[in-house]
């Protein structure tokens, strides 16, 4: 086994350069760091986002801020440290547009993603995940097409790339976007497909985890 890690490391460095050298699109010229992907290369689970925020491309890492705090915490909900999945984005540079102050976040475009997706073609392929975790409309529609509904169509289970198992969820942003009542109820979607994606690691022993009452796991980010 830590021959096949080292063997999956190696892999996805060499990747990893090829995406910081890669100019594909403007945005490749535009952003601070290249945000590849960071994790278990032997990942059982690999959670796709979008692309880099502010923060990400600042610090060339995916998932950190608020919105990486709960995704950690989501996925401590069941069972599972940042340290044991691969996260990464359907972009690996910063999509921005220009803001009051300064170049502000948006969704990758179509074109972008289309660019970027042998890198990620290229780490799913080399981490072979059990389960695929999507968060958010736009890493959903990247796997599943632009007809995706993220409201209707969530919490299920879907075909994804090589036949590995994909779930979409919430992505955690929005999840923190929301107030009161809302996030509640968001939040409980939420643990509804992290169950889910908890079973489905767990097949074929049927016996699931204990299950603490919800929406409280996330509280306190
Ligand atoms: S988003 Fe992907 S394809 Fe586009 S420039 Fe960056 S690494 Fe290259």
């Amino acid at each position: 086994m830590l021959e096949e890690r080292a063997r999956r490391e190696r892999l996805l460095a060499a990747e990893a350069a090829g995406a910081a050298a890669c100019r594909k699109c403007a945005i490749g010229s535009q952003r601070r760091n290249n945000v590849y992907g960071e994790g278990d290369p032997c990942a059982h689970v690999m959670v796709v986002g979008e692309g880099p925020g502010e923060t990400e491309d600042l610090l060339g890492r995916p998932f950190v801020g608020r919105a990486g705090q709960l995704l950690e915490k989501m996925l401590a909900a069941i069972g599972l440290a940042r340290e044991d999945v691969y996260i990464c984005n359907t972009v690996k540079c910063r999509p921005t547009e220009p803001g009051l102050r300064g170049p502000k976040n948006r969704a990758p475009e179509p074109q972008e993603m289309a660019n970027c997706r042998p890198f990620l073609d290229e780490q799913i392929d080399i981490i072979r995940p059990k389960v695929l975790l999507a968060l958010g409309a736009p890493a959903a529609k990247s796997f599943l097409g632009r007809d995706f509904q993220i409201t209707k169509m969530r919490g299920r289970w879907y075909e994804g790339p090589l036949g590995i198992p994909l779930m979409v969820t919430f992505h955690p942003a929005y999840i923190l976007r929301q107030t009161g009542g809302e996030m509640t109820a968001v939040k409980r979607l939420v643990w509804a497909d992290l169950k889910a994606v908890r079973a489905k690691l767990d097949e074929p022993a049927a016996a699931a985890p204990e299950e603490p009452e919800q929406a409280a796991l996330f509280d306190g980010v």
